[in-house]
């Protein structure tokens, strides 16, 4: 069997290569992102493996399966860039990575709220250059304040715990709450009046997208700091550079943006970026960009690889498709147990 990767870094090969060697799989990484007009370079492989930024609509799938490829691989847990409906149509499954390291991006947000609060990269910015002022850095205790946090799934649940081990209040806001998990829930609206700190942890979908929008923002409370490490989209960009620029919004700590795509994970320092809202959020001192670099750690890295190449394995042998996504009109994952989108 064969396997395509594509836009492949050299930190993909560290765990990929061996483990799939190891398993007889023959391996090809390509650096460009997978599209329509990539997808047929993935001829001869019975199954690639795509990343966030992937682009995997229908025309890409259709592609796909000219090409002769018979699974998707995801090696992540978001699957917003695939058509499932599609894939399925062309009895093509998609299989992700559900959950790998829920602390390494819980811990990450956590992070980004410390750093917008306390303006941690600007005071390092200045403290470098012989600037040793203070003024314009003024952050408030996170002990007794109100952590917003939006989905609360594997990674969501983690940011609940960091919170509260802060000693802040959590009220948090899911489709599908869990009321075993000791959280105050409530409706958006209220989440957005109560909040000092509103974390986004859910998956962007048709409800989700823009979740945090211009009516949004009017019921926030001044000075909030929003922390986004989810998916771009679920934050009209616009709206948030309207918040910032009035100094409604206190902070924003972005490791992921609508328009990511172009940009994230690649070297621009030599160009010119021509995605103004993008140079907008680089210049607003209220607000913190990277990379969508949350996952980033090497037991994240490790883990995403195991399940990845279980889930070939699991295809290759012929065994149940544990980590299969379905289609919106698909209630029911392989195994029966419900699909939580
Ligand atoms: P998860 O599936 O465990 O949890 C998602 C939660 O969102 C669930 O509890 C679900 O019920 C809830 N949800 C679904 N629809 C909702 C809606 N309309 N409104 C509110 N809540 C809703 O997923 P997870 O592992 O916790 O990951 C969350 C998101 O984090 C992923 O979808 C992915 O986009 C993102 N992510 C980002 C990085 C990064 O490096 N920045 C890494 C991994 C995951």
């Amino acid at each position: 069997m064969k396997v395509v990767f594509y836009d492949t870094k050299p930190y993909d090969r560290i765990w990929f290569e061996p483990m799939l060697k190891d398993a007889g799989v023959e391996v090809r990484f390509y650096e460009y992102k997978l599209s329509p007009d990539t997808a047929a370079f993935a001829k001869g492989a019975a199954a690639i493996c795509i990343f966030v930024n992937d682009e995997c609509g229908a025309n890409t799938i259709e592609a796909l399966a000219d090409a002769g490829v018979k699974v998707i691989l995801l090696r992540c847990s978001g699957y917003n860039n695939v058509d499932l409906n599609a894939a399925a149509s062309r009895n093509i499954p998609v299989l992700r990575v559900p959950t790998y390291s829920p602390a390494a991006v819980a811990e990450y947000a956590m992070g980004l709220v410390l750093a917008a609060n306390r303006k941690i990269p600007r005071a390092y910015a200045r403290a470098r250059v012989g600037n040793f002022s203070i003024n314009g850095f003024l952050g408030f205790d996170l002990e007794g304040r109100t952590a917003g946090v939006i989905g609360t799934g594997q990674i969501g649940r983690k940011f609940v715990k960091i919170c509260k081990a802060f000693d802040m209040n959590v009220v948090a806001y899911d489709k599908y709450p869990d009321n075993t998990l000791g959280v105050e829930y409530t409706t958006l609206d209220d989440l957005f009046e109560r909040s000092d700190i509103i974390s986004l942890h859910c998956p962007l979908t048709k409800e989700t997208r823009h979740v945090i929008n211009a009516d949004a923002i009017s019921r926030m409370k001044d000075g909030v700091i929003i922390v986004n490490t989810s998916r771009g989209a679920l934050v009209d960009t616009s709206a948030l550079l309207d918040g910032l620029k009035s100094r409604k919004i206190g902070g924003a700590g972005l490791d992921v943006y609508e328009e990511e795509d172009r940009y994230f994970f690649e070297d621009f320092s030599n160009e010119v970026i021509t995605d103004d809202e993008l140079l907008q959020l680089l210049s607003i001192p209220n607000a913190i960009l990277s990379s969508h670099q949350a996952f980033f750690t090497e037991d994240a890295l490790r883990a995403i690889a195991e399940v990845t190449v279980g889930n070939l394995l699991d295809y290759r042998d012929d065994r149940e498709l544990r980590n299969r996504v379905l289609s919106e009109n698909t209630s029911h994952a392989s195994n029966g147990s419900k699909i939580r989108f």
